[in-house]
């Protein structure tokens, strides 16, 4: 959520630092500000309310202030309004300590008592200036930086990511994690911190990975890690293997219809991560043969489009594995205690941050179950706390509406499905080749709906007065149903619900009046002469209707209000082929009716709080 970016060096800091945070802007936000060390040695600080472009505005790209070490903020407000006031850099009453933050610091009202106790004052509502004072009190108790951030960590609970800067060491940052990402770069003497890769990309693929309570010395000519104790402690540098344009529109007028085009590329990357020879190999997961035969239940978290992921797995899993697969939102699990059995607990994140997934993560893992992360981001946490990580090949996903992360996602869950099956001889060899000959068969496919996109243009071109949107599916039509409706809500603001489409006739169907649209998905051939019978009766009830069917359903000459058509692929594989043209449908009527595609009213890209 939200982002940081910071920079010591040889350069002046403001303008690096207002292009990393233009580079983060998809992560949501509402505010945003820059502190940096000016060449007098004081701390200057500015911060606007809105667009980033008004802090470019304000201090004229950055050149209004000077400084080589500087730090910078775009806030996603949780405690207190958005403003320039409680935007950060916040700082101290003396402006010799200036910090920014992420996250949410829960016990914030009890610290700020305490230090209102000693004499603080405070000038906004946020959390972020307790913390902020709460540095400044153990700095002025102990006199030394470091040691001030450690006590700073013991005594707060939550998440953050905080990067400070004290005008007594005029050349260095200090930053800390828990539970909320942040990156180290380095290149030639220079340093960075940030909170996504795609921040630095430009000026670095050196990262490093820093650990939850980990503590990062940055100054000129290199960076240092320290645990709690203050020990030093060393660290790998990760090289990251996208480009830079990887976080480029490229040409495409919204990063979300670059990142639909790109799902062939990303659904191949991702099968040959596991598939060598003709077979599945999952030892770069740290999954063996054995440890397969071993599960005999699992249970998937997620939340938002990873959650329907894990519903689309547990029907192909179900049917082809026969193992029990419970799928549940992470954000539930995590609290409701549940019943656990020796299952695997497989966490579907794209970020690998995801506050509520991480959460489930340990609370499995403190039950002593195995995980397994299907994650995106290289080093993020989910994946370094899960005990087998499948990362998937989809590359920096920047619009907020998650669509290659979701179908590298489905892949990775159908190679998983299948390798499970064939290793509990639920599948012969003939069904196992052929599954996987269909499977690699997707990126062709999807390529062929990419080409079909003005279709669903033009049909979002005639729907986009609509209200209100149903979805309607059965089994992994279903599945898919719920990622075209949450698509739809997240990016158009169209109301919309998605439904098992037997469900209908109990309750919602009384929804359906005049001109409502309902999109049934009719991929399942035994399903799908079903799923129209529901279709027809919101029909007769005033509902225009569409059908979005493989090739070989048998669909009515006459009825449908709109029909497209979509590749016969095994029934499992089909959410894969589904999904584009919802996807495509969601972007046009988002585009049609003006909104801010990638980066929509209210959402943030990794939801790293609660
Ligand atoms: N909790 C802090 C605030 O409301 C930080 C929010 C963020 O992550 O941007 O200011």
């Amino acid at each position: 959520m939200c982002g940081i970016v910071g920079y010591i060096g040889k350069k002046q800091a403001a303008p690096i630092l207002l292009d990393g945070l233009k580079k983060l802007e998809y992560r949501g936000y509402d505010s945003a500000g820059i502190a940096l060390i000016t060449p007098a040695g004081n701390i200057d600080i500015a911060k606007a309310k809105g667009k980033l472009d008004v802090l470019v505005e304000m201090t004229d790209g950055g050149k209004k202030i000077k400084g080589t070490c500087g730090i910078g903020h775009t806030r996603w407000a949780t405690h207190g309004e958005p403003s320039e006031n409680n935007a950060h850099p916040h700082c101290n009453d003396e402006k010799t300590i200036a910090a920014v933050h992420n996250g949410i610091i829960e016990n914030y009202a009890e610290l700020k008592e305490k230090l209102v106790r000693r004499g603080y004052e405070f000038y906004s509502q946020t959390d972020t200036e307790v913390a902020t004072k709460l540095v400044d009190y153990y700095y002025k108790k102990y006199g030394e930086p470091l040691r001030a951030i450690s006590e700073f960590a013991l005594h707060v609970r939550g998440s953050y990511a905080l990067a400070v800067m004290f005008k007594d060491c005029p050349d260095t940052i200090f930053a800390i994690r828990k539970d909320s990402p942040m990156i180290v770069g380095v290149a030639g003497g220079d340093s960075f911190i940030a909170s996504d890769v795609p921040a630095i990309l430009k000026y670095t693929k050196s990262v490093y990975y820093v650990d939850n309570l980990q503590i990062a010395r940055l100054e000129k000519g290199g960076v240092t890690f320290f645990n709690l104790d203050r020990e030093e402690v060393s660290k790998e540098i990760v090289e990251i293997t996208w480009d830079a344009e990887a976080a480029e529109k490229g040409g495409y007028e919204h990063f979300m219809l670059k990142e639909i085009h790109e799902q062939p590329k990303v659904v191949k990357d991702t099968l040959n991560c596991v598939c060598h020879n003709g077979e599945l190999d999952f030892s770069e997961v740290g999954l063996s043969d054995e440890d397969f035969t071993k599960i005999n239940g699992i249970t998937i978290v997620g939340c938002g489009s990873a959650y329907h992921v894990g519903v689309v797995m547990q029907y192909v899993t179900e049917d082809l594995a026969r193992v029990p697969v419970r799928v549940e939102i992470a954000s539930e699990f995590r609290y409701r205690n549940p019943v656990l059995n020796g299952e695997l607990v497989i966490a579907i994140s794209q970020s690998g941050e995801t506050a509520d997934t991480l959460a489930a993560v340990k609370a499995a893992k403190e039950n002593g179950l195995k995980t397994l992360a299907i994650v995106n981001v290289v080093g993020s946490s989910i994946a370094r706390e899960a005990d087998y990580v499948f990362y998937t090949k989809a590359g920096p996903e920047i619009s907020v509406a998650t669509t290659k992360a979701y179908s590298a996602q489905l892949v990775a869950g159908y190679a998983f499905a299948i390798k499970l099956a064939y290793l509990r001889g639920k599948i012969d060899k003939n069904c196992y080749a052929e599954l996987l000959k269909q499977l690699f068969a997707l990126p062709d496919k999807i390529e062929v709906l990419l080409n079909s996109k003005e279709q669903i243009q033009k049909f979002a071109a005639k729907t986009m007065d609509k209200k209100d949107v149903f979805f309607i599916g059965r089994g992994a039509d279903y599945a898919v149903s719920i990622e075209g409706s949450l698509k739809l809500k997240e990016i158009s603001y169209i109301h919309s619900e998605a439904y098992a489409a037997g469900e209908l006739k109990h309750g919602t169907i009384s929804l359906i009046e005049d001109g409502t649209l309902v999109l049934g998905i009719l991929t399942q051939k035994d399903l799908a002469e079903k799923t129209l019978s529901n279709l027809f009766e919101t029909s007769t009830r005033g509902a225009i209707i569409a059908g979005i069917a493989s090739e070989s359903v048998k669909l009515p000459a006459t009825g449908l209000d709109f029909v497209f058509r979509i590749p016969d692929v095994d029934e499992h594989f089909a959410p894969s082929l589904a999904v584009i043209p919802l996807q495509f449908f969601a972007y046009y009527l988002s585009v049609l009716r003006g909104n801010d595609v990638d980066k929509p009213r209210n959402l943030a890209k990794s939801v790293t709080v609660e």
